[in-house]
């Protein structure tokens, strides 16, 4: 059976998403990141653009960087990060770039384009993050993809809030699975933490998997790490 002309590649690719059992938005920008990071590692440690980038921010933001490291690439590491030492040396001691300042200060009045460049993971993340948003919205009302959605994760708070934010009128069907997701991990989280003070006598046996709900919250509530900036462009 052939898909109607009007799907291809990001719908199958957001259906996949709809299907991981993670927030959407995060699943795909994990991938993207994830992909950034193995391209970097395996052949472009010492693309120019990139480190000229890496310089103009003082390296990577926090989140990104300990992504990094979970890579074991100390070589690399070493190789990015030695000039950045340096220029701290040169500023003794000081990170002398716009890393640790509000993303939003590196805009300056009247210019869209920052200057200069922030984090480049969190650049790719972005625009994976809007483009996965932006089909959300494109497919909200789609039966394939409703079916799909009515089965999955939802999105996270902080991807769910940017959707709404993008949105003058968003999917009815996302609005009720997220409501109806937000009001399961709240009856969760009370008997959770009802067992966890019930005396040993009353106190009702949970599964393993209910046990577990505190990541549930942390990833619902706050996201994939490294998936959602502190300081959201769009
Ligand atoms: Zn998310
Ligand atoms: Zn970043």
């Amino acid at each position: 059976m052939m898909a109607s002309p009007e799907k291809h590649t990001p719908f199958f690719n957001l259906i996949d998403a709809v299907n991981s059992g993670e927030c959407p938005v995060c699943y795909r920008v994990s991938l993207r990141a994830r992909q950034f990071f193995e391209s970097l590692l395996y052949q472009n440690v010492n693309n120019l653009e990139l480190r000229a980038e890496l310089r103009a921010n003082g390296g990577f933001c926090h989140a990104h960087a300990h992504e990094l490291g979970t890579y074991n690439d100390g070589l690399a590491v070493a190789v990015m990060h030695l000039e950045l030492l340096e220029a701290s040396e040169r500023n003794h001691g000081r990170i002398s770039t716009p890393r640790l300042r509000p993303r939003r200060g590196l805009f300056k009045r009247g210019r869209r384009e920052p200057a200069p460049a922030g984090c480049p993971v969190c650049r790719v993340a972005e625009e994976q993050a809007a483009n996965t948003i932006s089909l959300v919205q494109q497919y909200g009302e789609d039966t394939e993809f409703v079916t799909a959605y009515h089965q999955s994760a939802g999105l996270c708070l902080p991807h769910y809030e940017r959707y709404l934010n993008r949105n003058r009128k968003p999917s009815q069907a996302v609005i009720n699975h997220q409501r109806q997701r937000l009001a399961e991990l709240i009856a969760r989280t009370r008997s959770f933490i009802d067992s966890e003070n019930a005396t040993s006598h009353n106190a009702p046996t949970l599964s393993r998997e209910e046990r577990l709900v505190w990541k549930q919250i942390l990833g619902q509530y706050y996201g994939k790490a490294g998936c959602s900036p502190c300081t959201p462009t769009s």
